[in-house]
């Protein structure tokens, strides 16, 4: 019988990118989603795979899979949550209880199942970092109050939780934290860095830039990212793991960069910095390259060339 893995927010853009991978490393998958923010096009690679079966549900409301390919699980991969800016403000609610009651329901599930656990949090934990760059032992600067708290602490929930299922239970699990990725499949309109330049130069119109540009980002393509975390399955560290490119640039940068491949360059526009928007986000990941031997390759010119491409496909 082959392994399988269950995997929450599946119709996102890494969940179905990792969907895919598990797929052809021999694995069957079980990909679950409520279409919050993902859809059914991503999963249309994925769907086409034998051995890939998908339910449409809120991980909030019920985790009671059934193996469609039989025997046990042996993964259930966490990452169904909004992940961008605009999703703070629009989503906070269901961020709040994705992040809570459906981080609790998986840890349950995976526990009755004797899987595996893989939580995806973010880089988000470390809030507007005053250490640079940040490494896992760092705790963060964190506002429990500010707009980005129903994220950025949910996530810290979510840590919390896991570790608690993996200290009193012996659960056999992994945390990830993701720093910015990028690649197809990203919502055009979500409001993060590649999707709204790319898709204003696109469309021939004026970047927009909120602060004065000068904050730096560090960009990960997602086939980087998607090795990481196969990676991760392979070892046994049960603390968290930072994932990310720890190449900075600044936001004028990147934007510049935009405009040289998607061939537009009308200027850009300055426009007020959003609320606690962290000024510098930059992964140290000497813990992934000792333990994983990994780091990412795809460089950002060529990964933006691939997103540019996929992006101009869906307009
Ligand atoms: P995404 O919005 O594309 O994917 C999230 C998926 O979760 C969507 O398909 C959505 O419909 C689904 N979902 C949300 N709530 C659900 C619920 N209650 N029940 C079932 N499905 C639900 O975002 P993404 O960028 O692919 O992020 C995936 C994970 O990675 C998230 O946990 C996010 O916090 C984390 N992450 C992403 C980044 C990044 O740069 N993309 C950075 C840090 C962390």
């Amino acid at each position: 019988m082959k392994k399988s893995v269950l995997i929450t927010g599946a119709a996102g853009f890494i969940g179905s990118h990792l969907s895919e991978r598990f797929l052809k490393e021999g694995y069957a998958v079980l990909g679950v989603d409520n279409f919050l923010t993902g859809r059914e096009q991503n999963l249309a690679e994925a769907s086409k795979h034998p051995d890939f079966r998908f339910e449409k549900a809120d991980v909030t409301e019920r985790f009671d899979f059934r193996n469609p390919f039989g025997g046990k699980f042996s993964w259930v991969f966490h990452f169904a949550c909004p992940a961008s800016p605009i999703d703070f403000e629009t989503l906070a609610q269901e961020i709040l209880e994705v992040d809570s009651k459906g981080t609790l329901n998986a840890l349950e599930f995976a526990k009755k199942e004797g899987a595996s656990f893989f939580l995806a949090s973010t880089s988000e934990v470390y809030g507007d970092p005053l250490v640079h760059p940040q490494q896992e032992e760092y705790w963060g600067n964190v506002s429990s109050i500010g707009p980005r708290s129903c994220y950025d602490e949910t996530k810290r929930f979510s840590e919390a939780a896991v570790m608690v299922y993996h200290r009193k239970y012996g659960l056999d699990t992994r945390i990830v934290r993701i720093f910015n990725t990028y690649g197809p499949r990203m919502r055009l309109n979500d409001g993060r860095v590649v999707p709204e330049l790319c898709s204003q130069a696109l469309r021939g119109k004026k970047l927009t830039i909120h602060g004065d540009g000068s904050q730096t980002r560090s960009f990960c393509f997602v086939s980087d990212l998607v090795e990481g975390i196969f990676q991760m399955t392979k070892t046994k560290e049960h603390l968290p793991i930072n994932l990310g490119n720890p190449v900075e640039l600044t936001v004028n940068e990147f934007a510049k960069l935009v405009q040289e491949l998607a061939g537009s360059a009308p200027g850009i526009d300055y426009l007020p910095g959003r609320p606690d928007d962290p000024r510098r986000r930059c992964p140290d990941i000497s813990k992934a390259r000792r333990l994983l031997q990994w780091e990412p390759r795809v460089p950002v010119k060529e990964g933006l060339r691939q997103t540019i491409e996929a992006f101009r496909k869906e307009l």
